[in-house]
């Protein structure tokens, strides 16, 4: 079989730690497969590298970041690769650029375009093991870039694809994706089979454990993933294609954001292309949407609301301060910030009735107020404070009895 290894942040994150992911990758070479790994930077080294750069300027220049940003995995390669060799194998270290991550120049978030797997699939003909660096790429340019935070997997599920791997292992620090959080609810369970969509909506709503651009390469490439612990061999969580079994499961997850805010217009008059005139200088200065409500008031004018990230809020205010106050003054433009997105998602939902009310209710029992609600076909997601985030995440596991069940 050929199959890619991805070992995040704490797999990686001491020599020790190195030095195990050596013995795994070794190990797998023993059982006669061809093995590409794709590391992370040490835990804790990117937010390190891209403090260093804010204490230089507080608007660093984003080119020069990536250049900083990249260079934590440019270290755990090197020390993986000699880690290797020194228990007797054989390894290489390949750059992004030295693979060709191609990918375009959006400089912090960059989308990986193509990669040439050529040289990594050289390496394995030698019988050596391909440590290549996650999280970094090269544009047309030749300048290095990054692929956003959590990139190394989509790096990963990407080498896959292009290597047409059998399967692309995702090592972290829990040993599979969970019914929630398991850092927060600890009667979490383990998802043995999740389908992609789902995945797709888990990891777009908030959980981190795979970057969601990874789960879209392996769905666009049919490439198997398997989410597992490097601290142990338990069998971890598949992302595969959806299975009929899966519709019988109402909810598979619960998920949140944080960092979120929002803004109201209020009392706009109701005339056709209002919202593309909120919206356009909005987009124009690259500030991201998300929940979007428009509701009619009493008096005939209209309210506009909107979420969007709490980064993004002072910005936001002022865009539209310039640019929309012919028809909304300041004083009726209103803002909040820390507010939390709480999800359910389950493709069970598309043939089930009754799971909006039922998370409604839920969150009513425990007082919790929702400002905003959105829904897609296999998710609800609900905008509340954020000082109730944990507690409505840990709720509605609860309430839709998603927890490991105690023993009677
Ligand atoms: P790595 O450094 O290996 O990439 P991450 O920290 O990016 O690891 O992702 C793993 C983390 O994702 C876990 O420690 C866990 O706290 C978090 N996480 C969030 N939601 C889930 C979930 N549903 N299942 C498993 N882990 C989750
Ligand atoms: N080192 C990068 C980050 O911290 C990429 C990754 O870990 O996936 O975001
Ligand atoms: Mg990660």
């Amino acid at each position: 079989m050929l199959i890619v290894q991805k070992y995040g942040g704490t797999s990686v994150g001491s020599v020790e730690r190195i030095q195990n992911v050596a013995r795994r990758c070794l190990a797998a070479q023993r059982q006669g497969h061809r093995v590409a790994v794709v590391l992370s930077a040490m835990s804790g080294e990117t937010n390190r590298l891209l403090g260093l750069a804010r204490q230089i300027s507080d608007d660093p220049d984003e080119r020069e970041l990536d250049v900083i940003a990249s260079t934590g995995e440019q270290v755990t390669v090197g020390l993986l690769a000699l880690a290797i060799k020194a228990l007797g194998g054989r390894a290489k270290s390949l750059l992004g650029h030295q693979v060709q991550v191609r990918t375009d120049s959006a400089y912090s978030r960059a989308r990986i375009r193509t990669i040439d797997a050529r040289t990594i699939v050289e390496a394995l003909d030698r019988g050596e093991i391909a440590v290549v660096a996650g999280f970094q790429g090269v544009d047309d340019f030749g300048n290095i870039t990054t692929l956003g935070r959590g990139g190394s997997d989509t790096s990963a599920v990407a080498v896959a694809a292009a290597l047409k791997a059998d399967v692309c292992e995702i090592y972290t620090d829990v040993d599979g994706v969970y019914t929630a959080d398991p850092n927060v609810v600890s009667n979490a369970r383990k998802i043995a089979r999740i389908s992609y969509e789902e995945m797709l909506e888990l990891a777009s709503l908030g959980a981190k454990v795979l970057q969601i651009r990874s789960v879209e390469f392996g769905m666009k490439y049919a490439v198997p993933i398997h989410v597992r612990s490097s601290f142990n061999d338990n069998e971890g969580t598949w992302v595969v294609p959806e299975e009929k079994a899966m519709e019988d499961v109402l909810v598979s997850g619960v998920t949140a954001t944080k960092d979120e805010a929002k803004i109201t217009l209020v009392g706009i008059q109701d005339a056709t292309g209002i919202a593309a005139r909120v919206f356009k200088p909005l987009a124009d200065a690259g500030i991201v949407v998300d929940v979007i409500v428009q509701a009619l008031g009493s008096d005939g004018n209209i309210g506009l609301t909107f979420t969007l990230s709490n980064g993004d809020l002072k910005r936001a205010k002022e865009v539209l301060v310039k640019h929309c106050s012919d028809f909304v003054p300041e004083e009726r433009i209103l803002t909040e910030s820390n507010l939390s997105k709480v999800s359910i998602v389950g493709v069970g939902m598309r043939s089930h009735a009754g799971v909006a009310l039922k998370m409604f209710e839920i969150l009513s029992q425990e007082n919790i107020r929702i400002q905003l609600i959105s829904t897609s076909e296999i998710k609800i997601s609900c905008v509340v404070d954020a000082k109730y985030s944990e507690l409505a995440v840990r709720v509605l596991h609860d309430g839709f009895n998603l927890g490991v069940q105690p023993a009677p």
